[in-house]
C-alpha cells in the first residue's frame, strides 16, 4: 500500500527522520575519544527529562523488561518483603520480577481501571510497623490501561508515615512524555526504555538511581553481573561503559534529548495532553468509553478505549491493520478482545493524530461497531482547533 504506516501502539512509537539520520553514521570505537562527550551530553539530557540533579543514570543495552529486572536485582534480597499492586498487566509483571528474585511480594489485586489510590499505600506502610517491607514497586502508567497513578501522592503517603521503603518506579510509558519529577517526588529508581517518549527504536535501558538506592545495592548480595549497575555507572563516568554499548542507539538517544529541549520539557508535556484529550473526545463522539475510570487519572500517552458487548477489538485491530496500515494496541492479558488501545505518544502532532482517529473510525465500522462516521473526527479536531486558537491568542 503506498503512503506511510501508521504504528499508532502505545510503543515502540515513530521514530523522527532526524534520530534515523543522527544514527545513520559509522560504527565508531567504543572505547574511542568520541564516547566521552556524547555519554555526557545523554546524561544530562536524560536527566533534565527525569528532573533530577542526583539521580544517576544507567544505560543498559535492553528494554522495559530489563530495567525491571536491573532494579530488582540491584534493591533486594531473596526473601525481602515487598509490596506491589495488581492494576494491569504491566504492574502485574514488575511484581513477578521481583517474585522470581525471590522477594516475598504481597501484590494486592486492584481493579484494572484505575490507578493505585495513596491512601491504601500510606495504610499497608502505616500497619508495616516493623518495618519488613523493602520496596513498593509502582507502575506509574500502566500500559495495558491507559492509567496514571498519582506518584506524587503516594510519595507524600509513605512520606506520612515514615516508612523507609524505597519506591521503585517504573516510567516506561510516561517518561519524556507524562509529568514526572525524580528528585521533588523523592523516587529511588526510575526505570523506562528508548522505544517510547524518547522516540527510538526498542534496544536501550534506562534507569534513574538516587542515593538511598545506590546504597541499598552495597547491601544486597542477590547475584548479578550484566545488570550490576555498579561498575556500569563508574565507567559512565568516565564516558564509557563496561560492556559493547549500541553506540549507533547513542547517537540517536542524543538526538532524541536535543529534540526534547529544543521543544522544552513543558511544551511536550502540554502536547501530549493536548493530543489525548483530542483523542478522548473522539471516543466519547463515538459513543464508547475510555477504560479509565478517573478522569485525574487518564494518561496522556494512550486511550483504552472498552468495546461494546459482543463485539471484539481483535476484529477493530485486524480491520485497522489490513485496510488503512494502522496499527493499535491490542487488550493485553484479561483484557483480551475487551479494549483495544490507541498509542499518543512520542514524535506526534495534530494532523497524525486526527489521520488516526479517522482510522479507528473506519476499522471500528468495518469491525460491526455502530459509529457515526465523522463523529469522532470532528470532535478531536474542534478541541484541537480549540486549544490551537486559544495558544495563539495567549501566546
Ligand atoms: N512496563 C511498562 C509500563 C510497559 O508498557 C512495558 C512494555 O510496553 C514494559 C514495562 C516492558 O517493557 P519491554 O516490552 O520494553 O521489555
Amino acid at each position: 500500500m503506498p503512503g506511510r504506516h501508521f504504528l499508532q501502539i502505545p510503543g515502540p512509537t515513530n521514530v523522527p527522520d532526524r534520530i534515523l539520520r543522527a544514527m545513520d553514521r559509522p560504527v565508531p570505537d567504543h572505547r574511542g575519544p568520541e564516547l566521552p562527550a556524547l555519554v555526557a551530553e545523554v546524561v544530562a539530557g536524560l536527566r533534565q527529562v527525569f528532573q533530577t540533579a542526583r539521580g544517576e543514570i544507567v544505560l543498559f543495552p535492553a528494554s522495559g523488561t530489563g530495567a525491571w529486572e536491573a532494579t530488582i536485582v540491584n534493591t533486594l534480597n531473596p526473601g525481602d518483603h515487598v509490596l506491589a499492586f495488581n492494576i494491569g498487566h504491566f504492574s502485574h509483571m514488575f511484581a513477578d520480577v521481583a517474585r522470581r528474585y525471590g522477594a516475598q511480594v504481597d501484590e494486592l489485586d486492584l481493579p484494572w481501571d484505575q490507578g493505585v489510590p495513596a491512601s491504601l499505600v500510606g495504610d499497608r506502610l502505616a500497619a508495616d510497623k516493623s518495618h519488613t517491607y523493602k520496596a513498593v514497586l509502582l507502575v506509574h502508567n500502566e500500559t495495558s490501561t491507559g492509567v496514571t497513578s498519582d506518584a506524587r501522592a503516594i510519595r507524600e503517603a509513605i512520606d506520612a508515615t515514615g516508612h523507609p521503603a524505597l519506591l521503585l518506579v517504573d516510567t516506561v510509558s510516561s517518561f519524556g512524555s507524562i509529568d514526572f519529577r525524580f528528585d521533588d517526588w523523592g523516587i529511588d529508581v526510575a526505570l523506562t526504555g528508548t522505544q517510547k517518549g524518547l522516540m527510538l527504536p526498542p534496544g536501550m535501558a534506562v534507569l534513574c538511581v538516587g542515593p538511598r538506592a545506590l546504597a541499598r545495592a552495597e547491601q544486597v548480595t542477590t547475584p548479578r553481573y550484566f545488570f550490576d549497575w555498579r561498575p556500569v555507572i563508574a565507567e559512565m563516568q568516565r564516558g564509557y561503559f563496561p560492556y559493547t554499548p549500541p553506540t549507533l542507539m547513542l547517537y540517536g538517544l542524543r538526538e532524541a534529548v536535543r529534540m526534547l529541549q529544543e521543544e522544552g520539557l513543558p511544551q511536550v508535556l502540554a502536547r501530549h495532553l493536548r493530543l489525548a484529550e483530542g483523542v478522548r473526545r473522539a471516543v466519547k463522539a463515538w459513543g464508547l468509553q475510555v477504560l479509565c475510570k478517573n478522569p485525574t487519572e487518564y494518561s496522556n500517552t494512550l486511550t483504552a478505549v472498552r468495546m461494546p458487548e459482543g463485539t471484539d477489538s481483535e476484529a477493530v485491530l485486524e480491520a485497522a491493520e489490513t485496510h488503512f496500515q494502522l496499527s493499535l494496541g491490542t487488550g493485553l492479558g484479561r483484557l483480551r478482545g475487551r479494549v483495544f488501545r490507541i498509542g499518543h505518544l512520542g514524535a506526534l502532532n495534530e494532523l497524525e493524530v486526527l489521520a488516526t482517529v479517522a482510522g479507528v473510525e473506519m476499522a471500528l465500522a468495518l469491525a460491526g461497531v455502530r459509529v457515526p462516521m465523522g463523529a469522532g473526527v470532528a470532535a478531536c479536531q474542534k478541541f484541537l482547533m480549540e486549544s490551537f486558537l486559544a495558544r495563539i491568542t495567549k501566546g
